[in-house]
């Protein structure tokens, strides 16, 4: 309990940061609104026996009238808190966390070092973060308001008991308590088996995406395959289904004691008060309020067991967002690099990705001088990807230094560093915008310049692909659907937007046929004039036109040369050069 207090205080103070006035508003609304209602109970048990004294009696006509004036003004403040201020303070304070923690949250993504997006221990975090983490605080806030609008009512109910005597309010805790374990223990049966369902559901899902997406639907009705997912989400559809009748049909005996104690309490509550009514023990108006509090605080107590629960599944929330705020941070140095091209060195560099212990690279050494075209060549998993990464400075290495003039990149700010490079992996996003701006995300200052942008598309023999202004995709009505192999030629156009020293193209040619790949690589070749190039790709005919050659092999660099050299030393370079051009002699689809 002392946990939930302290993170309730904990996502106060977060909504607070961002909306102070309107937290506090909202605070005082939800505490007047759970007060008016056991207050409105009491106004009418008070209204009901000054009418019954004065009909009795006679007179007393200003007490009533006041009574009555109260009860009015609850209800009045109710509706319009409880509605109008309600809705009001709700949109207002969902504003403000959009206006305030978005640029935060989006800001920290634009910081966070390149390993958490690769640790699947921070993946769920990320994931949690990118969908509308704000609603979800907010989320939290309103159920803490509810846990706080519970506590209230109970409470109040329990005042109006104690004027039938303390053993009431004692016999209302006695069955107070056991009621909230029981709904407790049923809620949380049923939350448990939600979270270890989701793993479960993850994967429904996902074999669900399988048979609706256009690709995956299309490839399984040619392998015939589409039955056999089918089934497999049958069977998890049962098995969850199964598991979920069998957990509630359980639960449900719990919410059932409960309810028995509820009813047997009522009608206890209900026959002693007709009692007293009778012997005159309490008065009328008391007899009222009695019975309508039991409603409402039984009610209440129901309900508080049910708002802890969710309270419970919405701090995990919580827990993700103070974990996505302290994960590492990109750091990148203050210097900045001079006028001069810049010339890049590897010297014996060693890395392990995070998390692992094998040394991907282990001692890579070798240069790019300046304005040259250097391709990197190796077997699958040579490590290739992974030196296009520590150049950009996605990771850091773990020995040795990459020298950009001289200077160690991480000394370097990060704009010196976007002036040196620009790059295109082979994962490449697909922004389902407009050409222009796909193209425009190398250089946003460009993004109304179409002669610059025309010239990037001519670059990356995307010309003529669409109009600069036509959506890409199929996100809007009249949006262009494009093929894999033009989405790579619009990434290649993009990455040579920024003018960048070197354009880095990490095999994002990979779904063009070989002649386009090598067309492109010959148009790049012409140009790319004074700037470098680094190209990584497994069909050696496109490494031929590159002025140098580097060949990974084992972590190591093996070879570096010429294409000629290369094959004269009749190395690993030669041997898997003549392994391809047998396989293109044979007619083979693609190196
Ligand atoms: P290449 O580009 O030459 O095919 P990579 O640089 O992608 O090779 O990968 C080199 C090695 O590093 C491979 O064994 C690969 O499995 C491993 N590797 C790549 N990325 C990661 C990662 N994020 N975490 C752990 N190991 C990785």
């Amino acid at each position: 309990m002392n946990v939930l207090f302290r993170k309730s205080l904990n996502s106060i103070a977060l909504l607070f940061r961002y909306a102070p006035g309107l937290t506090i508003l909202k605070l005082l609304q939800t505490g007047v609104s759970a007060a008016l209602a056991p207050l409105s109970i009491y106004f009418t048990q008070r209204m009901i026996d000054t009418a019954a004294g004065i009909i009795k009696d006679g007179g007393g006509w200003n007490g009533l009238a006041l009574w009555v004036g109260l009860l009015l003004c609850a209800m009045l403040f109710s509706s319009a808190g409880g509605g109008f201020l309600n809705g009001i303070l709700y949109i207002a304070i969902r504003r403000r966390l959009n206006i305030g923690m978005t640029p935060d949250i989006v800001g920290k993504f634009k910081r966070l070092d390149y390993a958490c997006f690769e640790d699947k221990d921070v993946q769920d975090t990320l994931e949690r973060m990118s969908r509308d983490p704000q609603d979800k605080v907010f989320q939290l806030f309103l159920t803490i308001l509810g846990v706080m609008e519970c506590m209230i009512g109970v409470a109040g109910g329990a005042l109006i008991y104690a004027q039938a005597g303390w053993w009431f309010v004692a016999g209302f805790a006695a069955l107070l308590v056991p009621m909230i374990w029981l709904d407790f223990k049923a809620a949380d049966m049923m939350n448990t088996m939600f979270n270890e369902q989701s793993a479960d559901e993850r994967k429904m899902r996902y074999l669900g995406g399988l048979l609706s997406h256009k690709s995956s639907l299309f490839e399984l009705r040619i392998f015939r395959a589409g039955e056999y997912v089918a089934k497999k989400w049958r069977a998890l559809a049962h098995t969850v289904m199964d598991t979920r009748v069998k957990t509630t049909l359980h639960a449900q005996k719990y919410f059932l004691i409960s309810t028995i104690l509820f009813k047997c309490w009522s009608f206890f509550i209900v026959i002693s008060l007709i009692a007293s009514v009778v012997s005159g023990d309490i008065t009328i108006g008391l007899f009222t309020a009695l019975i309508a509090s039991t409603g409402a605080v039984l009610g209440n107590a129901d309900m508080l067991s049910h708002t802890v629960q969710n309270l419970r599944r919405r701090y995990l929330l919580m827990e993700h967002y103070h974990k996505f705020m302290s994960l590492p941070e990109i750091r990148h140095g203050g210097e900045s690099l001079t006028g001069e091209p810049p010339h890049i060195v590897f010297e014996n560099v060693t890395f392990a990705y995070p998390k692992t212990d094998v040394n991907v690279l282990k001692g890579v050494s070798f240069e790019v001088r300046r304005g040259k075209r250097v391709a990197l060549v190796g077997e699958n998993g040579a490590g290739k990807t992974t030196v296009i990464k520590l150049l950009c400075g996605l990771y850091k290495p773990d020995g040795g230094h990459i020298l950009i003039n001289g200077k160690d990149i991480q000394a370097l700010d990060a704009a010196a560093l976007r002036r040196v490079f620009s790059v295109v992996f082979q994962d490449f996003c697909k922004y389902e915008l407009t050409l222009r701006e796909n193209v425009a995300f190398g250089d946003l200052s460009k993004l109304h310049d179409d002669g610059a942008l025309q010239d990037a598309l001519e670059m990356g023999l995307a010309r003529g692909i669409a109009e600069l202004d036509t959506p890409l995709g199929k996100l809007e009505e009249n949006g262009v659907d494009v093929s894999g192999g033009q989405w790579q030629r619009i990434a290649v156009a993009r990455a040579c937007l920024p003018g960048s020293a070197f354009v880095i193209l990490d095999e994002p040619t990979a779904s063009l046929d070989p002649v386009a790949e090598s067309s492109m690589y010959h148009s790049f070749a012409k140009v790319l004039k004074n700037r470098g190039c680094i190209m990584v790709s497994h069909r050696l005919a496109s490494a031929r036109m590159a002025d140098k050659i580097v060949v990974l092999s084992g972590g190591i660099v093996s070879e570096t040369g010429g294409h000629d050299e290369l094959m004269s030393s009749g190395g690993l370079y030669a041997r898997m050069y003549e392994s391809q051009s047998a396989w293109y002699a044979k007619g083979g689809a693609g190196a």
